[in-house]
């Protein structure tokens, strides 16, 4: 069980309850028990905290943006000293392994010291116009009010990721986390405010009914901005929804990552890689390896080492010690997970290793390896969101490219060849926001992450990041 964890709503820089008095439960994956109950924010919860943030709104602006970086700061710091007890919150939240845990913890943090550092580059422009008339004056103002909306899977790090250029850009913001893991957002709500973030600057607002909270703030004028991570069915809905006020957003969407290995690579740094791209946070990742295009005179040797590597991994309750692989977080996961599995083997794919689900409790699936999958099978074409790695052969670079762009995702795509020409040319090809060539690993705070096409708009992280949060104001100036 958890330690003292706040579960209230937090708005206005105070814990408080949400206004219809309902709370819900959190559930631990590993068990499908109850860990805690939260408060659940409804539409008059949702005004209150937009009315804090708008409040707070021009005091944090004209904060001075070293101020907000030593905030920021404070914040990594705090983190970082508390890296085991959030680690293992987010474990029992998510389902995820305590190792999986801590690495996000590190990411998430990083994301505060990253954008610390960037609050103090407000840089503008100045120029002469074509015509020598006047001068073209660009500087930069932070959007106003954000609404933040993040999923289940990184849930400190898509919070994280947003806070902190939100918050250097001079922001406030409504965070609104996923409603199967609001804990960790709670316990990021605390660390700001002991860090030193005024009050109303973040609100935290847990909710079951998400869709009409979400709406209700993008209806209120008020609100300036939309920054979404989640799937893109919920995205499109989204997009529509911030069409009425002409809401500014960012989104980052659902992937269907290629990890393409040309016979020419170095097959033990593509196993390597593979196993990262495919099982970081048990294959819960938008940037999470979907498909394996290997070429045909490697597959044998390359299906036979990966199936090797995936048996070996230890599966069990994610905050167990040297549990290498937890539950996936909740039982529609894992069912999806099970079906796409079922349809591929259906239509003629074999399972290396894995492959069923196990009886018993916890919300289990096994890392597992297919080959021989139908090239027309959904499992190439869905988000699979689990450990399962599925295999197809090509034979040619442009049926690899082909095959690799034959999807409306383009979050990332890893690329695995010792010739160097033929990775760059190949990762110009690939329509993806992002490529890993010859690594398995894209995530990074200092670089901007997202995705082309149907996998969104807009990048978070690098300077990119900070971008997104700030508006360019033109004056026109004679003197
Ligand atoms: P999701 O179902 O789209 O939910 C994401 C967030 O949206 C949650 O907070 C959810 O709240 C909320 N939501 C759901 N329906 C809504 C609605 N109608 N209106 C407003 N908000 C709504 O996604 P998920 O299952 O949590 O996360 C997995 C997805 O996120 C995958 O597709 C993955 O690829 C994507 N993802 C993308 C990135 C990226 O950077 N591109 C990173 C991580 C994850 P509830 O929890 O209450 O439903």
């Amino acid at each position: 069980m958890l330690g003292v964890v706040e579960t209230e709503l937090f708005i206005g820089g105070k814990w408080v309850p949400a206004s219809s008095g309902n709370r819900f439960d959190v559930l631990d994956p590993a068990t499908g028990e109850v860990i805690a109950s939260v408060a659940d924010g409804g539409e008059s919860d949702a005004i209150a905290a937009v009315d804090a943030a708008a409040e707070a709104g021009a005091g944090w602006a004209a904060t001075a943006p070293r101020v907000r970086g030593e905030v920021l700061r404070r914040a990594w710091e705090l983190m970082t000293e508390r890296a085991d007890e959030l680690a293992k919150m987010i474990s029992l939240e998510n389902g995820k392994a305590l190792v999986d845990a801590k690495g996000e913890v590190t990411y998430a943090a990083e994301f505060f010291r990253w954008f610390a550092e960037e609050a103090v580059r407000g840089e503008g422009t100045l120029a002469t116009a074509p015509s020598g008339a006047n001068r073209i004056l660009v500087t930069r103002q932070p959007v106003g009010v954000c609404v933040l909306v993040t999923p289940w899977n990184f849930p400190a790090a898509m919070a994280t990721r947003k806070i902190g250029p939100a918050l250097a850009a001079g922001c406030t913001v409504v965070l609104k986390p996923a409603s199967d893991t609001p804990l960790t957002a709670l316990a990021m709500a605390a660390i700001l405010a002991e860090a030193g973030v005024p009050s109303g600057v973040v609100n935290v607002l847990p909710s079951r009914s998400s869709g009409k909270v979400v709406s209700r703030m993008l209806h209120d004028s008020r609100v300036r901005k939309l920054s979404f991570t989640g799937s893109t069915e919920v995205g499109r809905i989204l997009l529509a929804q911030a069409a009425d006020n002409v809401v500014n957003t960012s989104m980052e969407l659902g992937g269907n990552a290629p990890f393409v290995v040309f016979a020419d690579a170095d097959l033990d740094a593509a196993i390597e890689g593979a196993m990262i791209a495919k099982m970081r946070n048990g294959g819960e990742a938008c940037t999470a390896a979907n498909r394996f295009y290997v070429e045909s005179s490697i597959a044998a040797d390359f299906s036979q080492r990966l199936a090797s590597r995936m048996a070996a991994l230890k599966v069990g309750p994610g905050t167990a010690e040297g549990t290498q692989v937890g539950p996936l977080v909740n039982e529609d996961t894992v069912g999806k997970v099970d079906e796409l599995v079922k349809g591929a083997i259906e239509a003629g794919a074999k399972a290396e290793t894995g492959g069923r689900r196990p009886e018993g409790p916890g919300f289990y699936y096994p890392p597992t390896v297919l080959t021989g999958v139908a090239p027309d099978s959904p499992i190439l074409r869905e988000e699979i969101f689990g450990p399962v790695a599925p295999i197809v052969t090509f034979s040619s670079e442009e049926e690899a490219v082909r095959l690799a762009n034959d999807t409306e995702f383009g979050l990332v795509a890893y690329v695995y060849t010792t010739d160097l020409a033929r990775g760059l040319r190949v990762s110009e090809a690939i329509e993806a926001g992002m490529v890993g060539l010859n690594r398995g690993l894209v995530s990074d705070p200092a670089a901007p992450f997202g995705g082309v096409k149907q996998s969104g708009i807009g990048r978070e992280g690098g300077h990119e990041g900070l971008l997104e949060y700030l508006e360019s104001k033109y004056i026109a100036v004679n003197w």
